[in-house]
């Protein structure tokens, strides 16, 4: 029941979706490259919109989620999510200080394919337990990545991406009622990917699919609501929260990770793991 609704992809259109990845990575580069203490979330925004633009790809952020009529859409290219945000903020006239941790979600579409990843990191001097926040957000994506095998389950990266984060402390939130997803002609599809191990069965990872993993981490509460701007989703307690995302596929080699410029392969190869990607 769960296979029809999951679109598997042909080697082709996975290395079309390579292109679309490689502009969310380099232009988040971009964008964690020159944000700095008092730009606003727009003027990220902005240099986001560029790299898109001058990559030849269309954004999959902008005017997101709108009705018939084309209103009431996502206004933006980035979600720009600080400190206690933790995800879909919405860049604006908010001003980035020193300390500040700031999340950057980017997405991007190439020949109608889309990619999807984001960053966490900290504005001027951080504060160590924000670094350490990020490090436990990141370490569980490519926990998550790295659990994933031709064969196994969807539910094989949940597993991992909780025990990842429980490992580094119970003090850790893991936002609830947001997942990771499919990912290929729309930016969200099946299967989706809780950052929690379910109970239930789940996806079997075949070549072909393609996987949006998101790891969304408080240093607190998991529980979280959403602002009346519609779209900001923030911690309920206040406490901060990181995220980090990737897109990545399954080969019989290992994972290639489509919005990491090298596929994943330093990254993979610090845990000991192969990388799918092609060789070079
Ligand atoms: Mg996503
Ligand atoms: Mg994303």
């Amino acid at each position: 029941m769960f296979r029809e609704q999951v679109e598997l992809k042909t080697p082709a259109q996975i290395e079309i979706m390579r292109q679309a990845g490689l502009v969310v990575a380099e232009t988040l580069q971009a964008v964690k490259s020159q944000a700095g203490a008092g730009m606003t979330t727009g003027d990220l925004d902005r240099i986001a919109r560029e790299s898109i633009a001058a990559h030849g790809a269309t954004s999959n952020f902008w005017n997101y989620g709108a009705d018939d009529e084309g209103h009431g859409g996502f206004p933006g290219v980035i979600c720009t999510s600080v400190n206690d945000e933790i995800v879909h903020g919405i860049p604006g006239p908010r001003v980035l200080r020193d300390g500040d941790l700031v999340s950057v979600d980017c997405g991007a579409i190439i020949d109608g394919w889309h990619g999807d990843a984001a960053v966490s990191f900290t504005i001027g001097e951080p504060r160590a337990i924000d670094v350490e926040l990020i490090r436990v957000t990141e370490a569980a994506l490519w926990a998550g990545i790295g659990a994933a095998r031709i064969g196994g389950k969807v539910g094989d990266i949940s597993a991992a991406i909780e025990a990842s984060i429980v490992a580094a402390g119970a003090s850790y939130g893991i936002a609830e009622g947001l997942t990771g997803h499919g990912i290929g002609t729309t930016m969200h599809q099946p299967p989706w990917i809780p950052n929690v191990a379910s109970r239930g069965r789940t996806t079997r990872l075949v070549p072909g699919l393609v996987l949006a993993v998101e790891p969304m981490v408080s240093i607190g509460t998991s529980r979280n609501r959403t602002l009346d701007d519609g779209w900001t989703i923030v911690t309920l307690d206040g406490s901060r929260a990181a995220h980090a995302e990737h897109t990545f596929t399954l080969t019989e080699r290992g994972a290639w990770v489509l919005t990491a410029a090298d596929g994943g392969r330093e990254q993979l190869g610090s845990m000991g793991l192969p990388c799918g990607a092609p060789a070079t």
